[in-house]
């Protein structure tokens, strides 16, 4: 494989979804201060996950990946952190115990902070200002000041994915995560909903388990720590290209702001900058194919992304539609397949269910996300090959950004408290009860 090519090559292979900043010599001066930064994660770390990826793509462990679609820099606090953490430990329990499978923890955080647009513009009440691009990028707020890009906040989410990473680490190894905590998780839920029930009834069945095993003097570790990874979109050529090292135990380049990287469904051009980046780092990486993607697409990318057919090297990240998935999904499953490919399949039942409300928010219905993930099941079980994993959009919090679900809110009840800056994510309640539908097709 040939060398790292220069941040100077890739910007000239032209990458989609750039900033375009206002100063050169201000992007000059954050990538050299970020090139000069400690990595937040390890490359042993990274090929850590890469053996657990290959365990999921023989079916011998189910990926759980989920957080914010977009992280912003005002949500860095422990609360916040804490309570997404808690909910996919949640989630992660219930997988394990109803699904009967390992689950891989993987947050969709500590780096999420760039969003690649459909449009460069927004408009608002007749005025329009360049798009907000994430907080890596300009301001949410609604001013012409604000949505100026500012390479800055490149240093800026390198200070906040930092802070992310050091409470996660805190506290998946510091008791929090400890099984003996499966009720604690729970605490402050809305009690009334079925689904919190439903888990404080399981967690009972777990503790008793639990009291069993340190009966007979069985107490591993395993009991008392998780393993837990990062990941994000790798957007942004500067901010990920001055996070490259080479691993002094190889030689070999790794993207060290994240343990778990992907390419988004904008940028997988297969002769684009970002595929020409993503084939030279050696973190496990994943790949989004929307319902425009053709088995040979996808077969090229896989040449491309992972000549040497590494197993765990390559995640195939699917986002149908639940109207799409059934027909769309086959053809490049039986391609692939066919060709002895290895690879991991996740479903992303997010973003081809997303469609905007005559109130004027950006909208999910949550049983348009059960069924594309029932019809991502449904095409593996079919052709016998793995559904790997769900990658969920999601939060802690009582949110209201998706219809449906256990509260069944509906398009009124968005109002309510709509917090996400771009899209729309699960709620707590939702969260979990997608984990016990999850749970009850990984069981079949
Ligand atoms: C996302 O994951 O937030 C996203 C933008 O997805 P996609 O690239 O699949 O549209
Ligand atoms: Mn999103």
């Amino acid at each position: 494989m040939n060398a790292l090519p220069t941040l100077e090559q890739l910007r000239a292979l032209g990458p989609l979804q750039q900033p375009t900043y206002p100063d050169s010599a201000a992007v000059d001066a954050a990538v050299a201060r970020l090139r000069t930064a400690p990595p937040l994660v390890f490359a042993g770390e990274c090929d850590d996950l890469k053996d657990k990826i290959a365990a999921v793509s023989r079916g011998e462990a189910f990926l759980l990946q989920g957080g914010d679609c977009a992280e912003t820099f005002a949500g860095v606090t422990a609360d916040n952190v804490r309570n997404k953490l808690r909910v996919l430990l949640q989630m992660a329990v219930v997988l394990t115990y109803a699904g009967s499978v390992p689950v891989v923890k993987l947050g969709r955080l500590a780096g999420q902070y760039a969003k690649p647009r459909s449009s460069d513009t927004e408009t608002r009440e007749g005025v329009t200002l360049p798009a907000y691009r994430g907080d890596a990028v300009n301001g949410f707020e609604f001013t012409p000041e604000s949505r100026i890009p500012d390479p800055q906040r490149l240093v800026e989410v390198y200070n906040a994915s930092a802070a992310t990473l050091n409470l996660i680490r805190a506290f998946v190894s510091g008791g929090y995560a400890d099984l003996r905590q499966v009720h604690t998780w729970n605490n402050d839920f809305v009690r009334e909903s079925p689904f919190a029930q439903r888990y404080e009834a399981m967690a009972d069945e777990i503790e008793r388990a639990l009291t069993f095993m340190k009966a007979i003097g069985a107490d591993p570790d395993e009991f008392h720590r998780v393993d837990f990874h990062s990941s994000h979109e790798a957007l942004l050529m500067d901010y990920e290209h001055a996070m490259t090292r080479i691993d002094s135990r190889t030689g070999l380049p790794y993207n060290v702001s994240g343990h778990f990287v992907w390419i988004g469904e904008r940028t997988r051009q297969l002769d684009g900058a970002h595929v020409e980046y993503f084939r030279h780092i050696r973190n496990p990486i994943g790949c989004k194919l929307g319902p425009t993607a053709t088995a040979d697409d996808a077969l090229s990318l896989a040449h491309k992304l992972n000549p040497e057919n590494e197993p765990g090297r390559l995640t195939f990240i699917t986002r149908f539609g639940a109207d799409k998935i059934r027909d769309g999904l086959p053809p490049l499953v039986e391609k692939v397949t066919a060709e002895g490919v290895s690879v991991a399949w996740v479903s992303d039942p997010m973003h081809g269910n997303t469609f905007e409300t005559s109130n004027g928010y950006k909208t999910r219905r949550f049983d348009d996300v059960i069924e594309e993930v029932q019809g991502f099941f449904d095409v593996h079980r079919a052709l016998g090959t793995v559904p790997g994993g769900v990658l969920v959009e999601m939060t802690g919090d009582d949110v209201t950004e998706c219809i449906g679900g256990g509260e069944e809110i509906d398009e009124h009840g968005l109002a309510h408290r709509y917090e996400s800056v771009v899209d729309p994510r699960l709620n707590r309640v939702q969260s979990l009860e997608l984990a016990f539908r999850v749970a009850e097709m990984l069981r079949r």
